[in-house]
């Protein structure tokens, strides 16, 4: 039996336990990595400098990444609405 790589149906050697050749396995493993920074690259973007500026400065004084600092940020936020929501209570 001759299995084929998912991508590129490149013919694997038959060892490997996914369904993806070495190359292809590699390169997921690439993007697997580098995602989480690119999205963080994409936040920032939308962010002014002056606050990038904060925000990296709060992710090395708690020495925490990026993306938990932003959801942690996110999540103050949410609760602070839903508690206003809820004030009557
Ligand atoms: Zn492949």
């Amino acid at each position: 039996m001759i299995t084929k790589c998912t991508t590129c149906s490149k013919e694997l050697s038959g060892r490997g336990k996914s369904n993806l050749c070495q190359r292809c396995r590699a390169r997921v493993l690439m993007v697997d990595r580098w995602s989480p920074k690119i999205e963080t690259d994409v936040v920032l973007k939308h962010l002014d400098s002056d606050v990038t500026a904060w925000l990296k400065n709060e992710v090395t004084k708690s020495k925490s990444s990026l993306s938990v600092m932003i959801s942690s940020i996110i999540e103050d936020a949410y609760h602070e609405e839903f508690e206003l929501c809820n004030g009557k209570l």
